[in-house]
């Protein structure tokens, strides 16, 4: 090992104990905890890993030619490790670090949220810190959404989809199984408007992007119902038309609404699917959107409601609360609801009340600060929640941190896969 090389390897180690060092506070934090051992974890295996190599990189009196493999193999080696230190430095470091008030709230309102709908995997964190919408980064069990959403109870709804990227993620067979059978068939036998074949990419089109974004809009409508459906259309109108265009990543805005009447109707609601339709066809009119020639062909009502049944027998086989089930007292869905009903009725007195509202949630959350003033330090003692959320993950080649923390210590981080509501892209 050349001193160059020796050098770099060094370096990095220090850049792992300076992170190390940052996170450190927050090992403490009953919010954060897991998040900061995880990454504290991730960073301890780059260093230990570092350590192993450059003992064994220690080996006097090769020759030339075996220097200079070994050189090669150092610098590979070595651009891996820089890689798992800059995932957790991109990644996690920051919102930990920047854990605000603000954060504190969002995600002791989805550990809320979570323990009431009996929701199967881990809780994850939030940081209200987006630039891009609500988004996920699914290995780490981090949902980001733009500032202020704290301050609103409306967009609720929407946590639900984040989370249900994780949950399909954890249960990708569960949920798409069947469907998947369906869209290979409807694919290869299928004929468009003209008659043609249809165009095989279809298939991956969904496969690989839409799924996603449907099955976390049905997982969301089996959770909350019709409000997951006016949010939709509450997201819809503040971004570019496009509501019978399909972006790669992203399925037609209408097929999207159509996947949460699809689910309502699943679940025997046809009072709120037709509320809900009704108030599309509305939006659609305003804007003056017609359907493209492939939107039919694209998105058909087949592939929907195939879809819709797949995700609604996935949610009752994983004990999920729908909607449609009792309520308990201060319960997390029905505030949504309750707030989507005021909202809907009189717009101009929702305010009042949905500051109340939030004021008396974060309240019985321990995250009561004046609204106007966000912290940044970490809260003191009494702030500890009634009852901690557990800390968890997603994605299918990235590991949870969970399995960091205990199972599968040495598994190295990879970049997380995000997955977003809508507007991105
Ligand atoms: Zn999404």
């Amino acid at each position: 090992m050349d001193d160059l090389q020796r050098g770099l390897y060094l370096d990095l180690k220090r850049r792992c104990t300076v992170l190390q060092q940052r996170l450190a506070k927050a090992q403490s934090d009953p919010d954060l905890k897991l998040h900061a051992q995880y990454a504290t974890e991730s960073l301890k295996a780059v260093k230990d890993d570092i350590d192993q190599i450059m003992k064994q990189a220690n080996t006097p009196g090769l020759k030339q030619q075996d220097e200079e493999r070994l050189a090669k193999l150092l610098a590979l080696q070595f651009r891996q490790l820089s890689r798992r230190v800059s995932i957790v430095q991109n990644y996690l470091v920051p919102p930990i670090e920047r854990f605000s008030v603000n954060d504190r709230r969002m995600t002791r309102y989805v550990g809320k949220l979570a323990k009431e709908i009996n929701w199967p995997g881990q809780a994850p964190i939030v940081s209200t810190s987006s630039d891009a919408g609500y988004m996920t980064f699914i290995g780490f069990y981090l949902i980001e959404v733009p500032a202020g959403e704290d301050q609103s109870l409306l967009a609720l709804p929407d946590l639900i989809h984040e989370m249900g990227h994780i949950l399909l993620e954890e249960n990708r067979s569960l949920f798409l199984n069947d469907f998947l059978k369906s869209l290979g068939k409807y694919v290869s036998e299928g004929k468009d408007a003209s008659g043609k074949a249809i165009d095989q990419a279809l298939y991956s089109q969904w496969e690989e992007y839409w799924v996603k974004e449907f099955v976390s809009d049905m997982i969301a409508t089996y959770v909350t119902g019709a409000v997951f459906g006016y949010q939709h259309i509450r997201l819809c109108s503040g971004y570019p038309a496009r509501a019978f265009r399909g972006a790669v990543t992203h399925p037609a805005d209408d097929a999207r609404a159509r996947g949460a009447v699809a689910v309502l109707r699943k679940m025997g609601q046809n009072a709120a699917a037709d509320d809900v339709e009704q108030r599309w066809q509305d939006y659609i009119k305003s804007t003056g959107e017609k359907k493209t020639a492939k939107y039919d062909t694209e998105v058909p009502d087949v592939l929907i409601d195939a879809l819709a049944s797949s995700v609604v027998d996935a949610c009752s086989k994983l004990g999920i609360r729908p909607w449609t089930a009792p309520q308990m007292a201060n319960d997390s869905v029905g505030m949504m609801q309750e707030a989507w009903k005021r909202f809907n009725a009189d717009p101009a007195a929702f305010e009042k009340w949905e500051t109340d509202r939030l004021n008396q949630l974060w309240t019985e959350l321990g995250v009561r600060t004046p609204r106007s003033s966000p912290r940044t330090s970490l809260p003191t003692p009494k702030d500890t929640p009634p009852t901690m959320s557990r800390c968890g993950a997603t994605a299918s080649v990235i590991m949870s941190i969970t399995s960091l923390l205990g199972k599968n210590g040495k598994t190295p981080p990879t970049a997380p896969k995000r997955g977003d509501h809508g507007l991105a892209a």
